[in-house]
């Protein structure tokens, strides 16, 4: 059964203290990356965020960002084997001993199964999954609103978060651009992977009873405020 959120259910000192794997879940567009920002700098651990990882390799042109590219512009999942392999190089690094947070991945039942052998590897126990809860109509509101600035990564809505001077970044007066994936057709196939293939995974981690389920429709400053109290010393 998931968990509800309340201030009963803090993380323990004891389970601050000990490394861990925090995996956020949610639709595209559930507000993963903004909060993971947060949890990732309170929590002082690295945030992995599977779709940064691959737009990197994109714009580094290198062999995987090659083979991601199409799946990605479509909306599309990109091969679990690629993925698995590029979680398993960046877990493996120094800067995860002492924990490590997981924005967008995984995202198939064959990733969570793959994970659940890396952190037993790593000798870490079963994850602590939250789930960002938010209507496919909200989702859909974000992410074609959903405006990028190139250079510092803030991201934008144009209704509900306007830049200052339209189109422009307030930080450092880039032009912003919208994802090639933040289009209709490729937002559609989004969430069809979703329901298909990603929220199944929300009854894999609840029967493991390390599922936090969240409200991801309030606003982001309640919603951090609501994460925090998570990690909170009981
Ligand atoms: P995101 O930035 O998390 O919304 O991811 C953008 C896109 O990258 C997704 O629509 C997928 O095409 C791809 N992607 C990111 N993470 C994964 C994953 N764990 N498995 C498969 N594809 C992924």
């Amino acid at each position: 059964m998931a968990n509800r959120v309340d201030a009963r259910q803090t993380v323990t000192a004891e389970n601050q203290r000990t490394p861990q794997a925090i995996i956020l879940l949610g639709g595209p567009g559930a507000g993963k990356g903004t909060q993971a920002r947060e949890i990732c700098s309170h929590l002082e651990i690295p945030h992995i965020s599977t779709g940064d990882i691959l737009r990197s390799n994109i714009s580094q042109q290198t062999p995987l960002g090659q083979k991601a590219k199409e799946y990605m512009n479509r909306g599309d999942l990109v091969p679990d084997d690629l993925i698995i392999d590029m979680v398993r190089d960046r877990i493996g690094q120094a800067d995860c001993q002492g924990g490590f947070l997981l924005d967008g991945f995984p995202r198939t039942l064959g990733q969570a199964k793959a994970l659940g052998g890396l952190l037993q590897d790593k000798r870490l126990g079963s994850p602590m999954v939250i789930n960002l809860r938010v209507s496919t109509e909200v989702l859909v509101q974000r992410l074609s609103g959903r405006r990028i600035c190139p250079s510092c990564q803030r991201t934008y809505h144009v209704t509900f978060q306007p830049p200052l001077r339209s189109g422009i970044c307030d930080t450092d007066g880039a032009a912003l651009q919208q994802r090639a994936d933040d289009r209709e057709e490729a937002i559609r196939e989004r969430l069809v992977a979703y329901d298909e293939q990603t929220a199944p995974l929300i009854g894999y981690y609840g029967n493991e009873g390390r599922l936090f389920d969240v409200n991801g429709e309030q606003t982001p400053q309640l919603l951090t405020s609501e994460l925090t109290r998570l990690f909170e010393v009981a």
